[in-house]
């Protein structure tokens, strides 16, 4: 792995954005077959979304094997360029001949850093710890996660107490640079993959549903971390009002998802994601009750085995029906959740301690200097020769199917890059 520095590109190289499942995936199929790659990411660590999740659905394993293995596919192979905190500027030049422009934030920490943690442990300033959606809180002077690759510390200046200088002070090392500024980098490459990945819809728009109005509502992903032993509650899934573990749990499907007033389509994991979850409250409590308020379980190819074999427990409990309305009992902090079961048509009230919306995903392809078509929900549409959209910037998709496409989308960038070669 090439650290930027002394980063090189030509003709034949490639630029993919974003160091997700799919981007990552993207740069080192391509590498691996001898092309050079510069990868960016805009945040300070590679992984996406998925570095975050407790579980991977369906062989529920921890998404830590897989990254661990693609990490050091990156670390050996000097043909790939990463560059966190990094985003293109601009993209000049046409098919097989481009020039972009990256950006890369400062850091303010140098290679000198050795992990010692002595600029976290003395920092003053607290921050919402984004990784974990807010759940805890970092001090500006932070590693990103436990996990983070690259394994580096990172301030936040937005964060920091003004003219505080306690990092510095405490670094036997001088691996902070508080002067660093911004850089901008040139890079010639002949394609460009764009896997910029999604982000959860925000449920507070789903005012029916209680998100930010009762604490014991919660999202799929801020479950996610939850349930991770190095997230903010080490492994336990808690009530937020009162930090006990919910006996029973709802479930609200299409949270936002096939719904004309917020997400029109199909977020295609979030049946899946909802089994896997009543895996975890059960792993923790057998005895838990857990609904599942759905309108179809769309769980398609070999998910369907997955969905038969968690659907055996008896503590699942499975509704076809769209709920209309989450209501809060204020004594107890309960939820009241509201559903017409389609089965019967009776409409039905239950109140239950834990009620977790199944947020859908939205593309994350705002703002990219790109000339690339966007469909009328914002993923990206492959209709630019040089420019492949890959992963969920182009359509909800889960981890395997990221895989195959992302490495489709290497094969096509390839062979500009090789046609390049040709014509250069
Ligand atoms: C609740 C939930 C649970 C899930 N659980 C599973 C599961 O168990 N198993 C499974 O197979 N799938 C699961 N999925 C699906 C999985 O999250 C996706 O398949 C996967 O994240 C797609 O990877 P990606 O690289 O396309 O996107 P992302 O993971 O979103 O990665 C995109 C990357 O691009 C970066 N980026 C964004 N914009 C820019 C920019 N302008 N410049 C530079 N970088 C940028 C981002 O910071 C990010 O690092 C789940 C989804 C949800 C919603």
């Amino acid at each position: 792995m090439n650290n930027g520095n002394t980063a090189s590109s030509n003709g034949n190289s490639l630029l993919v954005i974003g160091g997700g499942v799919a981007g990552l995936t993207s740069a080192i199929e391509a590498a691996e077959a001898g092309c050079n790659v510069i990868l960016i990411e805009k945040s300070p660590f590679l992984g996406g979304r998925a570095i975050g999740f407790n579980l991977y659905f369906p062989k529920l394993c921890p998404p830590a094997c897989g990254f661990e293995i693609n990490f050091r596919r990156i670390r050996n192979n000097p043909r790939i360029t990463v560059l966190t905190q990094a985003e293109l500027e601009e993209l000049t030049g046409s098919t097989g001949n481009y020039e972009a422009t990256v950006k890369v934030s400062p850091r303010f920490v140098t290679e000198a850093c050795t992990l010692c943690g002595a600029c976290a442990a003395t920092c003053p300033a607290l921050r919402p710890d984004e990784f974990n959606f807010g759940l805890s809180k970092t001090r500006a002077a932070y590693l990103p996660h436990k996990m983070a690759f690259p394994e580096e510390y990172v301030i936040d200046r937005n964060a920091c107490i003004k003219d505080c200088t306690a990092c510095v002070d405490a670094c036997r090392y001088g691996a902070i640079n508080l002067e660093q500024q911004i850089e901008r980098k040139k890079f010639q490459v002949a394609a460009v993959v764009v896997a910029t990945g999604w982000a959860p819809y925000d449920a507070t728009k789903i005012t029916n549903l209680g998100f930010g109005q009762f604490p014991n509502v919660v999202t799929n992903v801020l479950l996610e971390r939850m349930a991770s032993s190095n997230g903010p509650t080490a492994g336990k899934i808690l009530r937020p009002s009162d930090g006990k573990m919910p006996a029973t749990v709802a479930f609200v499907q299409c949270a936002g998802s096939r719904d004309e007033n917020h997400l029109p389509y199909c977020s295609s994991v979030c049946c899946s994601a909802s089994l896997k979850h009543s895996t975890y409250i059960h792993t923790l409590d057998p005895e838990a009750q857990v609904t599942i308020f759905y309108i179809d379980t769309r769980t398609p190819g070999l998910l369907q085995d997955f969905y038969a074999k968690v659907a055996t427990n008896d503590q699942l409990k499975m509704i076809k029906g769209k709920v209309g309305r989450v209501e809060e009992d204020p004594q107890t902090h309960d939820l009241l959740v509201t559903a017409e079961e389609v089965i019967t048509g009776k409409k039905l009230t239950q109140r239950f301690s834990l009620v977790v919306l199944a947020a859908g995903i939205v593309p994350q392809t705002n703002g990219l200097p790109l000339a690339l078509t966007q469909d009328e929900f914002g993923f990206l549409a492959n209709e630019t020769p040089g420019i492949y959209a890959t992963g969920c910037a182009k359509r909800p998709e889960d981890v395997s199917a990221t895989v195959r496409d992302a490495t489709g989308a290497a094969l096509k960038a390839l062979q500009c890059a090789v046609r390049s070669a040709h014509h250069g």
